[in-house]
């Protein structure tokens, strides 16, 4: 399979989408807000200085994620695609990954958007609170993140679109319709 990007707001299902789509198709899974919470549970310097940004529902710098993100993709196991999942959060990010690609002679596939109503958004995310118990699943830090989403993250969606490689699926109530729409669209790239 190609490279994908799946991009979204928090709670729209990156993680779980990307879990699936790494079983049926083999693929490698760089999950860049995994990475961080590994580091944070290590008890690493990076780890410590990423806690204090997730906490407050801000994105780790740039110039960080991009090394961090360059390292994590030179380990995954050549000659399979990769799924980036929380990557590319900014257009710096975007432009980098492009660059970094390009540079192993590797392009970023196509960008699946998972289009998802706030009110879900924050029904999902409340219940992983309970469930999962992340730090940064309560009320006062998912409107950061959300606010953040739309500021710096958002607008990469239109950058995908000018990149030619957007392709939007939209929320209608089922897990497993949504699933069907990604798997039919990507059975069709092979
Ligand atoms: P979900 O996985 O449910 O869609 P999410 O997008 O909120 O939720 P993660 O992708 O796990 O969650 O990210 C958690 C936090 O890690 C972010 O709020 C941010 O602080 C940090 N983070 C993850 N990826 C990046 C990135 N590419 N750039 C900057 N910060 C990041
Ligand atoms: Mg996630």
């Amino acid at each position: 399979m190609k490279n994908i990007i799946i991009f979204g707001a928090p709670g729209s299902g990156k993680g779980t989408y990307s879990d699936e789509i790494v079983k049926r198709y083999d693929m490698g899974h760089i999950s860049t807000g995994d990475v961080l919470r590994g580091e944070i549970k290590n008890g690493t310097e990076l780890g410590k200085l990423a806690k204090g940004y997730i906490d407050n529902g801000q994105l780790i710098p740039d110039e960080l994620m991009i090394d961090i993100l360059a390292n994590t993709y030179d380990a995954q196991e050549p000659g399979k695609g990769v799924i980036f999942d929380g990557f590319p959060r900014t257009i710096a990010q975007a432009e980098a990954l492009k660059a970094m690609l390009a540079k192993r002679g590797h392009d970023m596939g196509v960008m699946i958007e998972l289009i998802v109503d706030e009110e879900t958004l924050l029904s999902r995310l409340l219940k992983r609170a309970i469930e999962q118990g992340r730090d940064d699943d309560n009320e006062e830090t998912i409107k950061k993140r959300f606010a953040v989403y739309h500021s710096q993250t958002e607008p990469l969606s239109k950058w995908f679109e000018a990149e030619g490689i957007r392709y939007a699926f939209t929320w209608k109530g089922s897990k497993d319709v949504m699933l069907g729409e990604i798997f039919d669209f990507l059975d069709g790239l092979k």
